[in-house]
């Protein structure tokens, strides 16, 4: 342990962006941190790789909020204001198109050119989904006063937003209701139309991995809410684009990033976080841990059983995972696709479930917002579908498995760009085994499958002092506002309310 590590404060494990936005916050506000990465590229999820001239996104597209727009309600961007630190977006509308078996719905952030767009397919329906979004706007109303960057997760809260935001407070009580609802019970409340219903089964998949009735409420308003607010936007540069910016808000005020820094265990001594132990047997010490990494990587990799308490333990790892995916990175020829958009959502068979490993592939086409992704003349893709882990293995059979799985990605391509077989001058398939490998995630997983009906997702807090958890198996949950809102939550409770006044006022 040299001198520099002994005057750390905190270490974070992992640079997805709960880690890096924790980090980097907590840097700010004066703290010596030091974030460990196990990969040699930083962003988890959100990093983004190159191949021949290509550069790909592995994980998320769909952003809104980042810009120069003021105030905005994306955590992230409310960390990257007090970072000094800004991007250049390009905004697009419509944000996708959904592709059914029976036809294709573009999909605006616009909410009113929305519902023109279903009713053209159901009158009725249309009228429906505006009562249910109505519904779900007024609670959006009450969320959006109330910043994120100044919540904790103690009770040191509670005074903040009595004193304030008292008046906010006031308008959440008709509320209260929606809050804990799922959106689910108020589809049932306000739609009997059966293919809008599919349709916000759908958009709740897209945004959590569930369908309507196991996603929250909360965060639906919010994505319908700052979807037509804000606008939906691509950072120019790709994801990676966001991960330098926090990279570089870490460092400018005093953070530090070491990748290819496999964290092997959390020490941990009568009860108390004393430090880390990576995997070439560096000790590094501290009193404050953060993990980024998932719930079960944290409590069955890097500790020790006797850590924590049995039932605790046992709960904790018998959260529910939702499944992996199959990834198919392209790099096409270009020529004769003027006119292609950036987001598609192809659903193969309605008769299906949604869920289904294979039915519903997202695509992603990042170069038609930015060019300098793709050579010239080039496009690239990024399209997925869920998978599950099991049955997944190295073995002889492995990469004609990979071939053949990809192929409803490549079906699902075929409804936007037809002849794009014969585009392809690059390909590379991903399986739940390299979305594990890359991401150092357990089982691949998009993240814990914890449903509205079972409550939220658990706090930064751990059973072991000092020790705290921070990203998408942490409250509010998946998705990169979520997790950045997760950061703010855990950085705020290791400062005092004077500190996050002073910086935020
Ligand atoms: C295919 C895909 C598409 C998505 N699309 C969107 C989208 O369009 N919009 C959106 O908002 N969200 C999207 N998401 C979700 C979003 O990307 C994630 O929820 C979010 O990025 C997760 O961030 P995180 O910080 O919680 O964890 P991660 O990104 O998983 O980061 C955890 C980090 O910890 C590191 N780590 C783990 N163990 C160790 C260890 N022992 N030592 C050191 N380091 C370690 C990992 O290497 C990783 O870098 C998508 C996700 C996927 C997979």
């Amino acid at each position: 342990m040299n001198d520099k590590n002994s005057r750390l404060d905190i270490i974070i494990i992992g640079s997805g962006i709960g880690g890096l936005c924790a980090g980097a916050l907590l840097a700010r506000y004066g703290k010596k941190v030091l974030i460990c990465e196990s990969h040699s590229l930083p962003g988890g999820a959100a990093h983004s790789f190159s191949r021949d001239g290509f550069k790909f996104d592995s994980g998320p597209s769909f952003y809104c909020g980042l810009g120069s727009q003021k105030p905005s309600l994306n955590p992230l961007k409310q960390v990257l204001d007090l970072l000094g630190e800004s991007l250049e977006v390009v905004p697009y509308d419509p944000l996708g198109h959904y592709h059914f078996p029976e036809f294709t719905l573009p999909i605006y952030s616009d909410l009113n050119a929305y519902r023109q767009a279903i009713s053209q397919i159901t009158p009725a329906g249309a009228m429906q989904l505006e009562r249910f979004e109505k519904r779900l706007l007024s609670l959006y109303d009450c969320l959006k006063d109330i910043p994120t960057i100044a919540l904790r997760s103690d009770w040191q809260v509670i005074p903040t937003l009595i004193l304030k935001y008292g008046q906010s407070l006031i308008k959440f009580l008709p509320q209260l209701q929606v809050i804990n609802a799922s959106v689910g019970q108020i589809m049932d409340q306000y739609i009997s139309d059966p293919w809008v219903r599919r349709l916000i089964d759908l958009e709740c998949f897209l945004l959590s991995g569930l369908k309507a009735e196991g996603t929250i409420a909360p965060e639906v308003a919010f994505m319908l809410g700052e979807r037509t607010r804000a606008g939906v936007e691509y950072p120019k540069g790709g994801s990676e684009a966001i991960v330098n910016a926090l990279v570089r808000g870490l460092k400018r005020w005093g953070g530090e990033l070491r990748v290819k820094s496999h964290v092997q265990k959390i020490l941990v001594e009568k009860g108390k976080v004393s430090g880390i132990k990576l995997q070439n047997g560096e000790v590094i010490r501290a009193n404050i841990v953060i993990s980024n990494a998932s719930i079960w990587d944290t409590y069955e990799k890097l500790l020790s059983p006797e850590d924590l308490p049995k039932a605790y333990l046992k709960k904790s790892l018998e959260t529910p995972a939702i499944p992996s995916f199959m990834h198919l990175h392209l790099g096409i020829k270009a020529d004769g696709l003027e006119g292609l958009t950036g987001h598609h959502v192809v659903v193969h068979d309605s008769q299906k479930d949604l869920t289904e490993p294979g039915n519903t592939c997202m695509i992603s086409i990042p170069s038609v917002w930015d060019q300098t992704l793709a050579p010239n003349g080039h496009h690239l893709i990024h399209t997925y579908t869920l998978e599950l882990w099991e049955g997944w293995e190295k073995n002889a059979d492995y990469p004609e498995k990979k071939k053949q799985r990809a192929q409803s990605l490549y079906q699902a391509l075929e409804k936007v760009i037809p002849d794009i077989r014969q585009r392809v001058v690059l390909e590379l398939i991903g399986t739940p085994l390299t979305h594990a490998h890359y991401l150092r995630r357990y089982r691949g997983t998009y993240g814990p499958a914890i449903s509205a009906e079972q409550g939220l997702f658990p706090h930064c807090y751990t059973p072991i002092t000092g020790l705290y958890r921070v990203g998408d198996s942490t409250l509010p949950g998946i998705g990169v506002p979520a997790v950045a809102a997760s950061a703010i939550l855990c950085a705020n409770t290791l400062v005092s309310a004077a500190q996050i006044s002073e910086l935020i006022n």
